[in-house]
């Protein structure tokens, strides 16, 4: 038999992801804020009488008309046909996500109701009566609490059961105006011969009202998907109903508002029938309390700020240890692997460059990154399942306004903090085609995880000079502030953006701020470890080792006496010094194209002028060798700063590419922050040759 085809879609952070997660046993990126599902995903489910091919549609508040992702979720309910559709709602704020439910059942009407999230209704004094909804409905509504894998069980037996068709006769249908329905009336009957795929998939009575009320893109989609000879005559019946709407004063704006407007009043009065719900609860009271204070103009930056900055402290303090243990495992690791390459009978042509490149600086990046992200990233999810980022979203909103750019760029901002390449698919939450350039355009002006560890080393060697947990605390009080320069740097590009290449102004849109939710720590540490941490450690690993193989070679091909490395590094000298770092500094950042992580290893290893890397032999000789080599305060400051702003990584760049299909705007994303980075060094190269640090 072949596999069921269900559908899953529903409004964004209604818990999609996890229910999909819990049914396929796959991982998709979830989180405690709206649209962070940006992509259609696939999975297996094992059901009890069949298989099934399970779609996670992007989140979405409509089905008629909205975002690009919402088209996506709509067009694949309208041309696909499904066997059966899962519709999951929050069971908290079910009022607001059946509008998107009574759209979907006119799509799909072997449909089931997902209630979600049911242990949270419960802790708030919450009653759902599933049942009554049931009845009310004509649907299958089941209760579920996807995160405690509560439901799930009798949620598949609902599917199977619909996709045979055994969903009541007669569900439950919004009643819209008569003129409205019957326009519609018409341009189904049309619909229905002139779309195959739409009679196949028994979705015409949806796609009639989306003809009248929905995108304007849909109607030229569904004209492209008709019969050649009956394509004219479907023209026609829509253009004729449309006129006759208007006639009866339904013009587009009033049409669209009485379709929603029916969905909300439908919706809310099947709520008031099933949802009892208490006075305001003492935790409700305790999260508006919460969300005052976090959001008020005094404490609100502060607090976000503060936050921060405990979680880099934490980094700092618990990364030290846990690299030194890995870099001096590792290290001893490396005179056995040259044993067993013996053994093998490897040649040293060959050997060498394995052990000494490939090997060096791969664990060189394993021990400098992974300690650090295997803090920040649980950390950073923590406060993202908690529902911190949306709040960040909503301080930062009035600067990013008068930049004339999106608050949800702080999201992405955000996101950029761990890696790059995730920010800019981010940003797919944004709307505005305008403001999600802008947001791509600036997020590698945020510092990735990639960058941190050469941020950290130089923070510690040359920025804070005592030890302990004084160094620590004030080393995440500079890691601070280069985050804050971060911050203003990508407001002044983003404002500079606007007013030049990207002028206009901003959109207006609203923000969901989710309720704080406990988050299930080991989840979450599970996640962050598996999807993120070792995610891009896994990146940085391909990328370092034959990036390895690469500099290796460099640095053992000689043109007479001169190493190669060296040689490159001579020619970028002058470019260097005028950007008070030197010659070989700047080579390490070119080299370091392929990943931000092994800009230090080369630095260091072109230095030493040796055809290998060196090892880690501690903070303090590291300093006494870039000393040695001309480093001032000015060069550790001029590489902080280069290392926040240059030109993006590999990935991160590929990404904007895939993003934006321009090379004109992957250009203006890598030129922007090296344009800031070299303005910023040069500037401060000069103020220090003024005052001859
Ligand atoms: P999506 O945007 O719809 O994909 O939502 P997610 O799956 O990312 O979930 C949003 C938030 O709700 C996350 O913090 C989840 O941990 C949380 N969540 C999901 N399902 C449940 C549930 O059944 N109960 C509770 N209490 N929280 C849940």
């Amino acid at each position: 038999m072949s596999a069921l085809r269900v559908a899953l879609c529903g409004n964004p952070n209604v818990g999609k992801s996890t229910v999909f997660n819990a049914l396929t046993g796959l991982r998709q990126h979830t989180g405690n804020w709206a649209g962070k599902t940006v992509d259609t995903a696939r999975g297996q489910v094992r059901g009890a009488e069949a298989d099934w091919t399970l779609t996670d549609l992007p989140g979405a508040y409509s089905l008629l008309s909205g975002s690009p992702e919402e088209m996506v979720a709509s067009d694949c309910l309208t041309f696909e046909a499904q066997d059966a559709m899962i519709v999951v709602c929050d069971a908290t704020c079910l009022e607001r996500n059946l509008n998107l439910a009574l759209q979907a059942a006119e799509a799909c009407p072997r449909m089931v109701l997902c209630v979600n999230m049911m242990d949270e209704a419960r802790t708030r004094g919450m009653e759902v009566d599933t049942a009554l909804l049931e009845q009310l409905l004509g649907l299958p509504a089941v209760g579920v609490s996807a995160r405690n894998r509560q439901g799930l069980k009798e949620l598949k037996r609902r599917v199977e059961e619909a996709a045979r068709g055994r969903n009541a006769a007669s569900p439950f249908l919004i009643r819209y105006p008569e003129e409205i329905e019957q326009a519609r009336n018409a341009i189904e009957a049309q619909i229905k011969k002139a779309v195959p795929a739409i009679a196949a998939a028994g979705t015409a009575r949806f796609a009639a009202l989306r003809a009248l009320a929905g995108d304007d893109g849909f109607l030229s989609h569904l004209l492209s998907e008709s019969l050649e000879a009956e394509r004219d005559a479907l023209r026609q019946a829509v253009q004729v109903q449309k006129n006759a709407l208007e006639r009866a004063g339904f013009f587009k704006e009033r049409l669209v508002g009485a379709v929603i407007s029916e969905g909300y009043r439908a919706a809310g009065e099947l709520c008031r029938r099933v949802v009892r719900r208490p006075a305001q609860s003492a935790a409700d009271r305790r999260q508006l309390r919460i969300d005052r204070l976090l959001a008020s103009r005094r404490f609100g930056i502060p607090l976000m700020l503060a936050l921060l900055g405990l979680v880099l402290y934490l980094t700092l303090s618990g990364a030290n240890v846990p690299s030194a243990w890995l870099s001096e495992t590792l290290g001893a690791l490396e005179p056995k692997l040259a044993v067993f390459l013996s053994w093998l009978g490897a040649p040293a042509w060959l050997s060498e460059p394995l052990i000494s490149g490939v090997y060096r600086v791969t664990s060189w990046v394993i021990s400098v990154m992974l300690p650090p992200m295997a803090i920040f990233f649980p950390l950073f999810t923590l406060l993202e399942d908690l529902g911190f980022l949306p709040r960040v979203a909503f301080n930062l909103d009035r600067c990013f306004q008068r930049c004339h750019a999106c608050g949800k760029q702080a999201l992405c901002m955000c996101m950029g903090l761990g890696c790059n390449a995730v920010g800019v698919m981010g940003c797919r939450i944004i709307q505005s085609p305008r403001e999600r350039l802008i947001a791509i355009l600036t997020n590698a002006l945020m510092p990735c995880n990639g960058r941190f560890p050469t941020l950290i080393a130089l923070t510690s060697m040359f920025f804070v000079l005592v030890q302990g947990p004084a160094g620590s605390l004030a080393g995440a009080a500079i890691l601070l502030l280069l985050i804050v320069l971060c911050v203003g740097v990508t407001l002044g590009c983003s404002r500079l953006l606007s007013a030049t290449l990207l002028r206009g102004v901003p959109s207006a849109f609203a923000l969901e701020l989710p309720p704080f939710r406990r988050p299930k720590v080991g989840q979450v540490l599970i996640r962050s470890v598996l999807d993120r941490t070792l995610f891009v450690l896994g990146r940085a690993v391909t990328v370092a080792a034959p990036a390895g193989l690469v500099i290796w070679l460099l640095a053992n091909l000689r043109v007479g006496d001169a190493q190669v490395l060296r040689l490159l590094a001579e020619a970028l000298e002058p470019a260097g010094r005028f950007l008070g770092m030197d010659g070989v500094i700047l080579l390490a950042f070119i080299l370091g194209f392929p990943a931000n992580e092994i800009v230090l290893p080369i630095m260091l290893m072109t230095y030493l002028c040796q055809g290998t890397l060196v090892e880690t032999q501690g903070l303090d000789s590291l300093r006494a060798l870039l000393v040695a080599n001309g480093w001032t305060l000015k060069t550790a400051v001029c590489v902080a700063l280069f290392s926040l702003f240059h030109w993006p990584c590999s990935t991160t760049t590929l990404t904007v590419y895939k993003e934006t299909r321009s090379l004109k705007w992957t250009a203006v994303a890598v030129l922007l922050p090296t344009l800031a980075g070299a303005v910023l060094c040069a500037l401060t190269a000069g103020i220090g040759n003024m005052l001859g640090i």
